[in-house]
């Protein structure tokens, strides 16, 4: 029974579509696939609508953080998984709302700068690229390789959409402690993404996933693809010794990302059932 927690659609800067992406998780052999778009719950309707028999879909999404160390250092962006929340609550609807509202000003200012130093882009082609998706640096990303700027979604992160570049302009997001609190209040089950992602920049310590734990959090991302076998061996004594759920998915991106859905870690089937048990806020959906 392969179960994969983390997947993007079209909803945000995935490729597929939610239709297509539940199709590929099935075709995959996948028992269970989370859709856990950034900032938006706008593709469970189409998930939903499309998931093929013997597979079921749990509603997520992935929230944009920061962890604020309280020694005052700078904060560093992270990312909660959030599953099988209730959409309807009002302090999570207005919260992801604020953070999609924000991406928006964002891509556009950094697609401007970009245009203003003669580089063939517009935020016109990025803003239709992304249609109602929330908008993100690979649809950015998408229109720089089209342009034929870059070869390679990965060469434009790469260079001019870095953390650091003069073109890069982080983004709003949430505080963590307030992310998880978010997620449970909702009725959902508040995962640490990818807490040791190293590649995507700097990363927080055990301080920062104690203090989440404190905030309702109840699990840790260990197997991922982003994840080097001394980390996930670190996350994994870690969420022993908190008694975290510990989970594993593909982060699955579609073309945007070279891993494919279904691959590069999995959840067992305890952990899954463990983190059904949590849940109030929705109900998975079993084609
Ligand atoms: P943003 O949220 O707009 O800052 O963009 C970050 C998003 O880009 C993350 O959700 C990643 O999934 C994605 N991303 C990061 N690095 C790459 C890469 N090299 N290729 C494709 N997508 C990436
Ligand atoms: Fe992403
Ligand atoms: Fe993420
Ligand atoms: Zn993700």
């Amino acid at each position: 029974m392969l179960i994969d927690l983390h997947a993007h659609s079209t909803a945000s800067d995935g490729t597929d579509s939610p239709t297509r992406l539940v199709a590929a998780a099935r075709d995959a052999g996948l028992a269970v696939v989370a859709l856990t778009d950034h900032d938006t719950t706008i593709g469970w309707a189409e998930a939903a609508a499309a998931v093929p028999p013997g597979l079921t879909l749990v509603p997520g999404l992935e929230l944009s953080c920061r962890w604020t160390p309280p020694n005052g250092d700078r904060p560093t962006e992270l990312h909660v998984l959030g599953y099988l929340v209730d959409r309807a609550h009002p302090g999570l609807a207005a919260a992801l709302a604020a953070l999609r509202d924000s991406r928006l000003g964002r891509a556009e200012r950094m697609t401007e700068r970009m245009a203003a130093d003669g580089l063939p882009v517009s935020w016109e082609r990025v803003a239709e690229l992304a249609g109602s998706a929330s908008v993100g640096r690979p649809h950015i990303a998408r229109t720089l390789v089209e342009a034929g700027v870059v070869s390679s979604v990965d060469e434009a992160f790469a260079t001019l959409l870095r953390t650091g570049s003069p073109y890069h302009e982080p983004k709003e997001d949430l505080d963590a402690l307030a992310g998880v609190r978010l997620v449970t209040e909702a009725g959902g089950v508040a995962v640490f993404a990818h807490p040791l992602a190293r590649r995507r920049g700097r990363v927080v310590g055990d301080d920062a996933v104690l203090a989440m734990v404190e905030a309702g959090l109840a699990g840790l991302e260990v197997d991922h693809p982003d994840h080097a076998p001394e980390d996930r061996a670190h996350l994994r004594r870690l969420a022993a010794e908190l008694e975290l759920l510990v989970t594993g998915s593909s982060d699955y991106h579609g073309s945007n990302k070279r891993v494919r859905v279904g691959a590069g870690g999995h959840t067992s089937p305890a952990a899954y059932e463990a983190l059904l048990a949590r849940a109030t806020g929705s109900a998975p959906v079993v084609g």
